[in-house]
């Protein structure tokens, strides 16, 4: 997969992307990172890609004309249609389901907006999706892209070791996680569940599954909704009453 992220911070974006995971998968080939620089299209003076905004007001706007050359770069550079995805406290939230999605294509782009945002007649004519990461205000859109990257990403076969790294994870199949102990098996005088011990795997799976639908239905009793238990598993763990 190819993400392209659009960044007046490719830099910061950089640090991100050659670390830990993400990194590797990065070096394998898995995964074709650039972080292009919108001030590169400034074609103007002082490279300047701001102004103030139309109407008055407080802080500056990103102009539309190096963001639109910026992109036609892009495009004029890439085999497919890039799916290009404005990261903006205004846009659906990012899902689990919606990292699945965005998983699938082979180009994405991802715009990132500084200061008061973008103007809008250039986010009109080239973006097909705004995505929020959550209803606060960041400073800037590198962060956001990045955690949006970093969810796809982990979407895509062999960039984690195993696809059950993250089928059995939090939110895939709209449950929260068991929870996770390792070794010692006694620490600060607790112990880990006797049944980890065990050896016996179809009673550890049952173990951690029932944890998983506990723990939702206290802290996530909304995701129970759309998780698939059995008519046991309901009746057993009290959930019935869901709405
Ligand atoms: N004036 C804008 C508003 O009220 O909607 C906020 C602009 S914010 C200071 C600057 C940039 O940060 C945005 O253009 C966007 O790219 C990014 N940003 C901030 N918060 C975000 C969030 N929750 N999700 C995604 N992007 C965000």
């Amino acid at each position: 997969m190819k993400i392209s992220i659009m960044t007046l911070f490719p830099e910061m974006c950089e640090t991100v992307l050659n670390t830990s995971i993400i990194g590797r998968a990065r070096k394998t080939g898995i995964l074709d990172f650039s972080c292009v620089n919108i001030r590169n299209f400034a074609n103007n003076k002082h490279n300047s890609v701001d102004d103030a905004p139309f109407g008055g007001g407080m802080g500056m706007v990103m102009s539309a004309e190096p963001i639109d050359l910026c992109y036609k770069n892009i495009c004029e550079n890439s085999e497919t249609k890039p799916y290009l995805i404005y990261m903006s406290p205004k846009g659906k939230t990012l899902t689990q389901e919606k990292a699945i999605a965005f998983s699938k294509y082979e180009h994405l782009v991802f715009l990132c907006g500084h200061y008061e945002g973008i103007d809008q007649r250039v986010i009109d004519k080239i973006v097909d999706e705004e995505i929020s990461i959550g209803d606060y205000v960041l400073t800037g859109g590198e962060l956001p892209a990045l955690v949006c990257a970093d969810a796809i990403c982990r979407m895509i076969p062999g960039v984690l070791s195993d696809d059950l790294c993250f089928t059995d994870e939090s939110h895939f199949s709209s449950l929260l996680e068991y929870p996770q102990y390792t070794r010692p098996a006694v620490w600060n005088g607790k112990e880990v569940p006797a049944v980890l011990l065990s050896g016996n795997h179809a009673e550890i799976t049952k173990w951690r599954r029932e944890q998983s639908i506990l723990i939702t239905k206290d802290r996530r009793p909304d995701m129970l909704k759309n998780a698939e238990l059995t008519k046991k598993e309901l009746k057993e763990l009290e959930v019935l009453d869901l709405e």
